[in-house]
């Protein structure tokens, strides 16, 4: 079994050479676990041309960077990537290993937990070290939160949403070590890469935007969405859903706000149709001012929120966008 003082992992997650922001936010977290058991971070970085990258991660907590830089490794692949952490893992013996919720993250977690015959607690919303220097994993659930613990195995691997954690400060002043991994990086040919296809974000990003409006399946069906699509629009608001907005086919899963989707921080957020189940809304909670629309005066959404609108919301939207037209033709003639 590995020591508690052996080192804190993250696993990054890069596109077209750039860090994800979740890369540096884990770097950030794995420094204070780390600085709790005495142990060092370390960084697995995988690309191609992404050398440049290991400053950024000294500068948010690394200590040490192993680093798989060859064309072959430019686009992940779930084999090669896989067998890679693995074999180092069985060599350096990480304590814990943290990747981020993304797509990459949320396959390659299991592939290397399964591998390494240990647990793996998924979209965690908090972590820390227990009196036993064991990590606490955090999720939502049964209207609470609870807390995992993987105690016998090792090592202990999470997966972390991106804005989960704060981008930690950049030290400048701090470096470390750069460990190359030497290959073959050739796979299997279980699964073959044919092309890479990067996705352009459909309206505002959710990410950035200053007012999220989120739907639920309240919306009635893909008319009803439609209303949403254009009330965000007239706004100039991401749209993000819930997840059975998903399941029904009404918007991508990236848009997909919460536990297992995306985490946001908007000046203004409009629940509209959704209930406020805590899955959904710990991926608001840095929101400044809420508001939720729904016909059920009981809903428990609106004793999270700062306003609330009790009416059946595709009346209540149909109004508001005939208002905001007319009010905007009122400006656009004065
Ligand atoms: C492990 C796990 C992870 C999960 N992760 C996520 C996640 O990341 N994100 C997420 O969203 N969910 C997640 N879920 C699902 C989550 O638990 C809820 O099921 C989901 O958020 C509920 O979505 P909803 O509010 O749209 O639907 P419901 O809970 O069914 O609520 C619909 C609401 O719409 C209202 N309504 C109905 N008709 C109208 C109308 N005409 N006008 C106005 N209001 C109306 C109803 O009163 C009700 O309050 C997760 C669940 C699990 C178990």
């Amino acid at each position: 079994m590995a020591d508690n003082t052996n080192p804190i992992w993250v696993i990054a997650d890069q596109e077209s050479c750039s860090l994800l922001p979740v890369t540096s936010q884990l770097v950030g977290k794995a420094r204070s676990l780390a600085d709790a058991l005495g142990a060092d971070v370390e960084v697995v970085l995988l690309g191609d041309g992404v050398e440049a990258q290991a400053p950024t991660l000294f500068g948010s907590g690394a200590d040490r960077v192993y680093l798989g830089n060859a064309p072959e490794l430019a686009n992940y692949h779930p084999d090669v990537y896989t067998e890679l952490i693995v074999g180092l893992a069985e060599a350096c013996k990480p304590q814990i290993v943290l990747l981020g919720s993304t797509s990459m993250g949320r396959e390659l977690a299991p592939l290397v937990a399964a591998r390494l015959e240990t647990g793996l607690t998924a979209h965690c919303i908090d972590l820390d070290i227990n009196a036993d220097h064991v990590m606490e994993q955090i999720i939502p659930a049964y209207g609470g939160e609870i807390t995992i613990v993987c105690p016998e195995r090792k090592p202990q691997m999470a997966t972390v949403a991106q804005g989960v954690f704060p981008l930690p400060a950049h030290d400048e002043g701090r470096s470390g070590e750069i460990v190359p991994i030497s290959g073959p990086f050739t796979h299997k040919g279980r699964i073959e890469i044919l092309e890479v296809v990067i996705e352009e974000p459909k309206g505002i990003p959710l990410d950035s935007a200053t007012c999220v409006l989120a739907g639920g399946v309240g919306a009635g069906d893909s008319d009803g969405w439609d209303l949403m699509a254009q009330l965000s629009k007239e706004l100039g608001a991401g749209l993000g859903c819930t997840r059975p907005v998903v399941d029904e086919g009404w918007a991508e899963l990236e848009t997909m706000i919460g536990q297992s989707g995306k985490m946001v921080s908007p000046e203004t957020y409009l629940g509209i149709g959704l209930s406020g189940e805590q899955q959904h809304m710990v991926g608001i909670s840095g929101a400044k001012t809420m508001i939720a629309i729904n016909n059920d005066k009981k809903s428990p959404i609106f004793s999270q929120v700062d306003f609330g609108v009790v009416d059946d919301c595709r009346e209540f939207l149909l109004v508001l966008l005939e208002k905001i037209r007319e009010y905007r033709e009122k400006q656009v003639s004065c």
